[in-house]
């Protein structure tokens, strides 16, 4: 029997009266437990309880705030090895994988512990004769998370540890395919004695989202996800007079030069590919080779897709997992037919194949597609699996022309071992992240996870600095006391 999850409303487990959905293991299909698809007026529960849980919160100094985000720090840690296994077994992606999604999630709710000084403000004295100027950073009130598959445990804790340490009270809506991590982290989190409201789990699917879009008590939204919903939820939300940062799709190239360390450079780049079977917003989907590294590359690249280690995440040696569901692997493999009717050819094609003993599981294995039309679908579209998309260019200006011909703008990477081509690259490549010699260039903690263009809407993004202003309003105030020692100066 697999388990029925709860919806965390007000400091306690409560089970919801709704339909439920399955949630599968994707490397055997098997059932792992049911998510209930939280309705509408059971939303709307859960975000009076933290209003009401807000007007005290945000009373509570920020030094006692964060006490509780250093306790959880531990129990994360403690729990590392079973939410690990967790993710992995919802999600796919192989345990190392899962263990590094979670140290920086982590990493998250340490930065946060610095919200004392973080939320500073700033202040003048004497802007006139006796008078003096502040700003200080003020919560906004009831904020919530909308989050994506592909990273359960990481994604939430890119906005949770901020928003409460800030003085707000946070509900999370993770993504109703895996939900379980997100039970596991509220395990934690019930162990931390927070008052009742301050931090609540909503499972569901759209009906939950577009209730907390609608309720005038949620100030701000964060969302990660696709591009088409991500600008569904910014265009709701700012329709309601909320904050909104939604963190979209991507299509990330690489550029390589014929001068970069091909042997690292066709490991990092195959680790970035192939890495989570794809699924990660900041995998590598389109190769660009220049000059005369095309045929080097093409060649290490096709034996690095070849030879990787295909199977479920928990076995030894398993270098990939299975992708998220059978509606992705039909959908991945009809791009990958799609590309090839649009002139590519595959040079190592991952359709058709199984792993032994997992044979219900969503295999599509590491994927090359060489000749893709730079203006073809396929050269735009995400297609959120282990395929890698080759394309070449003669000199290093055509290959940043190619790079910014997306209209997503996620991330770009350069292997070079010139300066002058990477600060060039630098300089004008199009998107919020990029890596030099780096292939998954994902911002540490203290530091805004900067998509651009299709992939992302709003403006203040998630983690470090940038969480900090998105979940608190600014107040500005002008003072003036009469005292007979000012009228001494
Ligand atoms: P998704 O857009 O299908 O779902 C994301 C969340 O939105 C889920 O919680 C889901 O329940 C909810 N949702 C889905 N459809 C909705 C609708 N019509 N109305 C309201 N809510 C809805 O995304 P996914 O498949 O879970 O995740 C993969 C996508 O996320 C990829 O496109 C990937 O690039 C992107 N992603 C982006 C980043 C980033 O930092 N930019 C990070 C991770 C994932």
């Amino acid at each position: 029997m697999s388990d029925l999850l709860l919806n965390y409303i007000n400091g306690s487990w409560q089970r919801a009266e709704a339909q439920h959905q399955a949630v599968r293991n994707p490397a055997s299909a098997a059932v792992l437990a049911e998510v209930p698809l939280t309705p509408a007026a059971e939303a709307a529960r859960a975000v009076e309880f933290a209003q009401a849980a807000y007007l005290e919160w945000r009373q509570v100094p920020a030094t006692e705030r964060v006490q509780y985000l250093f306790r959880f720090k531990f129990l994360l840690e403690d729990a590392l090895d079973d939410l690990a296994r967790t993710i992995t077994n919802e999600c796919g992606k192989t345990y190392a994988e899962s263990v590094g999604e979670l140290r920086r999630g982590i990493e998250n709710v340490e930065t946060a512990c610095g919200i004392p000084l973080l939320m500073q403000g700033y202040n003048n004295e004497d802007i006139a004769r006796g008078i003096d100027e502040h700003m200080i950073r003020q919560p906004l009130g009831v904020v919530a998370a909308i989050t994506p598959f592909n990273f359960p445990a990481m994604i939430p804790l890119w906005f949770l540890p901020y928003a409460v340490a800030t003085g707000n009270t946070f509900i999370l809506k993770p993504s109703e395919r895996v939900p379980m991590t997100s039970a596991k982290l509220f395990a934690l989190i019930d162990r931390l004695a927070l008052p009742k409201g301050v931090l609540q789990l909503l499972n569901g699917g759209k009906e939950t989202v577009d209730a907390l879009l609608d309720h005038p008590y949620v100030r701000a939204v964060s969302f990660v996800g696709s591009t088409p919903v991500a600008k569904y939820i910014y265009s709701r939300a700012a329709a309601n007079g909320k904050r909104a940062q939604c963190q979209g799709g991507a299509k990330n190239p690489v550029v390589i030069m014929p001068d970069a360390d091909m042997e690292m450079t066709t490991r990092i780049v195959a680790d970035s590919a192939f890495g989570c079977a794809g699924q990660r917003c900041l995998a590598s989907s389109v190769a660009i080779t220049v000059g005369e590294a095309r045929n080097v590359f093409t060649e290490h690249i096709a034996d690095a897709a070849l030879n990787r280690v295909v199977g479920y995440g928990l076995d030894d040696g398993v270098q990939m997992g299975p992708v998220i569901s059978a509606e992705s692997k039909t959908r991945i493999e009809s791009l990958i037919a799609k590309s090839e009717a649009e002139g590519a050819q595959a040079l190592v094609d991952g359709r058709g194949k199984s792993v032994r003993g997992y044979e219900d599981g969503y295999w599509v294995y590491p994927t090359l597609l060489d000749g893709v039309p730079p203006d073809g679908e396929i050269a735009r579209t995400e297609i959120f699996g282990p395929v890698l998309s080759l394309m070449h260019a003669h000199d290093i200006d055509e290959a940043i022309q190619l790079v910014n011909a997306r209209s997503y703008g996620n991330m770009a990477c350069i292997f070079t071992n010139s300066g002058a081509a990477a600060r060039q690259f630098r300089a004008q490549a199009h998107a919020g992240n990029i890596g030099i010699n780096v292939g998954v260039a994902a911002p540490m903690a203290f530091y805004p996870f900067s998509g651009w263009g299709e992939s992302f809407f709003g403006d203040l993004h998630g983690q470090g600095k940038h969480g900090v202003e998105f979940y608190t309003q600014t107040k500005v105030v002008v003072e003036r006391w009469y005292s007979n020692w000012s009228r001494q100066f």
